[in-house]
């Protein structure tokens, strides 16, 4: 199968390197990790503005030698690796900051995460145009709520506290949330089985 991993809040942490720098930048105004309910947080709560926020994912980005993990690194890699020796193909897809580009493949590199493809992609909702994977992973709450305009793509919410307000049992029945990308190769197994169940009915 194709399998389409979302690069931030799902392989690196740029939330949390995000909430650190800002920290730094305004110790009278800290936040934690854990409270941020939503993508809109910094700017809700904090009334930080879209380009100041921009400009923090871009600092994150810009010091990717230092961007950690969204995960334990080897939880990742054996989540990938299992995948890939069973001939999946792997493709990152990722919408950002062009700036950041460069920095991509070269933290893919150092972290030795395995892929076949990397995509950089026009729109922020990424099953709009790019529902040609049969499975994606992606921490944005607005990908599962679109999910049922999209039936033939299974769709792994990775969770995060900025998705744990979406209900994912009365969900698109192609949906699911997922912790750890560890257990990604139990998923897609289930995900192959339940197909194959369809084809034959
Ligand atoms: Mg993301």
């Amino acid at each position: 199968m194709h399998i389409g991993l979302d690069l931030d809040g799902v392989l690196a942490d740029l939330v949390g390197e995000t909430v650190k720098i800002f920290n730094r930048t305004w110790p009278d105004n800290k936040v934690n990790y854990e409270d941020l309910d939503g993508w809109d947080y910094l700017k809700r709560e904090r009334g930080l503005s879209s380009k100041v926020q921009n400009e923090l994912f871009y600092q994150v980005w810009k010091d990717f030698e230092n961007l950690p993990t969204a995960e334990k690194i080897g939880d990742i890699l054996e989540g990938i690796n299992k995948l890939e020796s069973q001939d999946h193909v792997i493709s990152i897809i990722t919408h950002r900051d062009r700036r950041t580009h460069s920095y991509v493949p070269r933290w893919l590199f150092q972290k030795q995460i395995p892929f076949h493809n990397l995509m950089f992609i026009s729109t922020k909702t990424k099953l709009e145009k790019h529902d040609f994977v049969d499975v994606l992973v992606d921490d944005h709450p607005r990908t599962v709520e679109i999910a049922d305009r999209y039936p033939n793509t299974f769709v792994l919410l990775r969770d995060q506290p900025w998705n744990r307000s979406v209900d994912i049992v009365s969900s698109s029945p192609n949906t699911s949330r997922i912790t750890s990308l560890k257990d990604l190769p139990g998923y897609i197994s289930n995900i192959q089985d339940y197909r194959s169940s369809i084809n034959v009915a």
